[in-house]
């Protein structure tokens, strides 16, 4: 197994260089930091250098140096599905879905949860703590206990039923909090800063952000290393997007890629303050918001991360778009009718705002276009349709089941 080819991190706004080491900011800026590689190696082994299955195939490019520290639930190689019946939908030239709800938890988190749990071991913490809406808190908790590490996880008052059931499932410390996620997190990260618990939250870790990177790698390697023409990832606070970015300027550095996708954020109205600066070409001003049926996206203020989405989607000619709920449901239910692929509203927040772009014609159809599908739709809580039930005879059944599906 190949040795991660992590070399340091890098503050994002001075270029200064820090050893690797539990570090959330630039020591001389107070920038946020990322991880750079030794991208040489990269070029001369190629893609080869990936072994095995799953996120860790991805080890060499991830910063946990120590394979013990890699901890796994089978988390990463998720699907690549071809719609064609979802893209003569929505007349565009090809659609793929990457389905990350088929990862152990149910949503994304578990690639970020995966990098985060092992950085905890690799810095030797023995408790690791996030704030969450529902799908970070139950994936770090999960990936926690599955490290034998403790958690201490910080749950939206309105989270759903089944991510709260799996949330106290897997961990002894679930606190639930009042108001919304940004009401929270300032406290929290402050809090960070004791080194009480390692760091779990998105706000500036750059080991936890990382492990969404191999979304890039993945789709990359599924699409024999020709990616797709647009990639429409989710923004709350914008992890996904700068990881996946920061995977496809990696592979493209290395020469393995042609050219970066054109990356789409998409955000829900009710917390767009990203989308709404981008399309008006200003700074973030932060949002109060109340609910969205897209809970992960549910973040007003995204604070430097915020910052740094903006300014890639400049550097690199990006889009970016929101939806609506009632557009976010109406995706939810066109992508399991016509694919049969079960995502809740935070995961299928991507489609309905590639819908919404198509109509306005931002994004040109005649091309291949990934939306980021990022959580089950298992872990939703809605209305259930009618329990009325029928008793039948024969003759009964038999009518019902010719009036539904009539012979040809
Ligand atoms: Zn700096």
């Amino acid at each position: 197994m190949t040795d991660s080819l992590a070399r340091r991190l890098t503050c994002i706004d001075c270029g200064a260089a820090h050893p690797l080491a539990y570090l959330l900011q630039c020591e001389r800026c107070h920038g946020l930091l990322e991880l750079t590689y030794d991208l040489d190696r990269l070029r001369r082994d190629g893609p080869a250098i990936f072994t095995g299955t799953g996120l860790w195939r991805y080890a060499p490019v991830l910063p946990i140096a120590d394979p013990a520290h890699r901890v796994t639930l089978g988390e990463g190689g998720t699907p690549l599905l071809d719609c064609p019946r979802l893209a003569r939908d929505l007349g565009v030239r090809r659609v793929l879905v990457k389905f990350d709800g088929s990862n152990p938890t149910g949503t994304v988190k578990d690639r970020s949860s995966a990098t985060a749990v092992g950085a905890a071991l690799q810095f030797g913490y023995r408790a690791t703590s996030v704030v969450s809406s529902g799908n970070a808190g139950s994936s770090i908790a999960a990936y926690a206990a599955r490290a034998g590490l403790r958690s201490l996880i910080f749950a939206y008052e309105r989270a759903s039923a089944p991510k709260l059931l799996h949330m106290a499932a897997t961990t002894a410390d679930l606190i639930i909090y009042k108001g919304v996620y940004d009401d929270l997190i300032t406290l929290w990260d402050r809090l960070v800063e004791e080194k009480l618990f390692f760091d779990c939250g998105a706000s500036r870790n750059a080991y936890k952000q990382e492990g969404k990177k191999t979304l890039a790698y993945e789709i990359a390697e599924q699409t024999a290393w020709v990616p797709p023409d647009v990639i429409v990832a989710p923004v709350a606070v914008g992890e996904t997007f700068i990881a996946m970015l920061r995977g496809f300027r990696e592979m493209r550095e290395a020469g393995w890629i042609p050219r970066v996708p054109r990356m789409v954020a998409a955000q829900a109205t009710r917390a767009n303050a990203i989308a709404r600066a981008f399309r008006e070409g200003t700074a973030i001003t932060p949002l109060k918001i109340g609910y969205t049926v897209a809970e992960g996206l549910a973040a007003g203020n995204p604070g430097k991360k915020g910052d740094w989405v903006l300014r890639l989607l400049r550097e690199e000619k990006g889009l970016a778009g929101d939806a609506e709920d009632e557009e976010i449901l109406d995706a939810q239910r066109r992508l399991a009718r016509t694919e049969g692929v079960w995502a809740g509203p935070t995961g299928v927040a991507t489609l309905a705002v590639l819908i919404r772009l198509l109509a306005r014609r931002q994004l040109e159809p005649a091309q291949t276009i990934c939306v980021i599908i990022s959580e089950t739709g298992l872990k939703t809580e809605a209305e259930v349709p009618s329990r009325v039930g029928a008793a039948f005879d024969y003759d009964s059944l038999r009518r019902l089941v010719t009036e539904r599906l009539p012979a040809k």
